[in-house]
């Protein structure tokens, strides 16, 4: 069976991924899959930038297919913040506060937990009324061959509204707070085979999908 490795250690994304290539006998592996791993450090400006660099050097110290994805919030209202820095946004914004480096923040890499992200957009958001509290999650993906080249790459996106509170358990990150504008729903309420529909991140695999098949089918 052609495998294909998902350069990210979080398994909630392998587990949506590894769903959408089910029915074409693909497995996915994730970076917790694998004993001897290196860290990428996520200093790129925009969603492609980071994934084609988590893509290239996974891709090279593996010596496998790698898909780099990077995602995250960007919230109108603040400017499109948190943007690349969503999974770091509780841990970056306490370091401002105490006014350290800028290098120290990408130096240490530390994500902060869900729940401490989600309290500090509510934060920043205070009172804005809900047709101002406007929002998209962009999902990058970038496709390396086992030499570090990429070979595809896509961007897709997923608009929403950001809520007063949160509602509902399922998905992760900043779902309970995300109101689906056609559904009237946070992620966190709706039921994954909705998220797996029009999540950004379904949307940009599912570009993808058509050459992961080609290599597939030539390299097995
Ligand atoms: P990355 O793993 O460095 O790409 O960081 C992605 C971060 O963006 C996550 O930790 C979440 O905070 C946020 N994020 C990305 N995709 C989603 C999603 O589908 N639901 C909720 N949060 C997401």
């Amino acid at each position: 069976m052609f495998s294909i490795v998902l350069g990210t250690n979080n398994k909630k994304k392998g587990a949506e991924l590894t769903e959408l290539l089910a029915p074409f006998n693909i497995e996915v592996r994730i970076l917790a899959d694998f004993e001897n791993k290196i860290d990428v450090v996520e200093d790129g400006t925009t969603f492609l930038e980071n994934a084609r660099k988590k893509a290239s050097e996974q891709a090279r110290f593996l010596k496998a297919w790698v898909i780099g994805e990077d995602s995250g919030l960007s919230v109108d209202i603040l400017g499109g913040a948190p943007g690349v820095y969503s999974a770091r946004y509780a841990v970056l914004s306490e370091k401002s506060e105490k006014s350290e480096k800028i290098s120290e923040k990408f130096s240490e890499q530390l994500n902060a937990s869900d729940e401490d992200n989600n309290r500090l957009l509510l934060e920043k958001l205070g009172n804005t009324p809900l047709e101002k509290r406007t929002a998209h999650y962009t999902c990058a993906a970038a496709l390396a061959d086992p030499n570090g080249n990429i070979q595809k790459e896509y961007e897709q996106y997923c608009r929403g509204k950001i809520r007063f509170e949160p509602a509902g358990t399922g998905g992760f990150g900043y779902d309970p707070l995300f109101e689906i504008t056609e559904y009237h729903r946070t992620f966190g309420e709706l039921t994954l085979a909705v998220k797996q529909t029009i999540s950004h991140r379904a949307r940009t695999m599912r570009l993808l999908i058509p050459t992961i098949i080609r290599i597939a089918s030539e390299n097995s």
